[in-house]
């Protein structure tokens, strides 16, 4: 899926293009599942003058806006991506804590219906695939 142009994307829904946002989405493109800590350390490299809290605000900011998805797997913090608005899946070893991105065979969300919905009207069903990897298969970590 081709990534649309990130200060296209930003002007679209009317957000100021500024540095500290086109940094923050720059390094999940190049960095997808990151977690907030990690985006810092990347920004800083490039832009030491940019404060810690000015990244987490684009981060919530961005995801609030919809051109960041957050997800927490289990015992991690909150990851980012800029991969939005095509439902994918993601599978995670519980060795080493590695990432992958899983199509989602449907496509769109839901992808799972429920066997009872209790009335809801359901919007998402989260999908995350967790296993040994083959890495840590051969290495015996598992
Ligand atoms: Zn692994
Ligand atoms: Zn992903
Ligand atoms: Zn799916």
């Amino acid at each position: 899926m081709e990534h649309m142009d990130h200060s296209t994307q930003m002007r679209d829904l009317g957000l100021r293009v500024t540095r500290g946002r086109l940094a923050v989405l720059e390094v999940l493109d190049q960095l997808p599942h990151s977690s907030a800590e990690t985006v810092v350390a990347k920004v800083h490299e490039d832009l030491p003058d940019v404060s810690i809290q000015s990244v987490y605000n684009v981060l919530n900011d961005l995801t609030e806006q919809g051109i960041l998805r957050r997800f927490t797997p289990p015992h991690s913090p909150a990851l980012y991506e800029t991969r939005v608005n095509d439902n994918h899946h993601h599978a995670i070893c519980t060795s080493c804590g590695r990432i992958e991105d899983v199509e989602c065979a449907v496509g769109h969300a839901p992808c799972l219906t429920p066997s009872d919905d209790h009335g809801m009207v359901i919007q998402i069903a989260d999908v995350l695939y967790q296993g040994i990897c083959e890495d840590c298969r051969k290495s015996g970590a598992a």
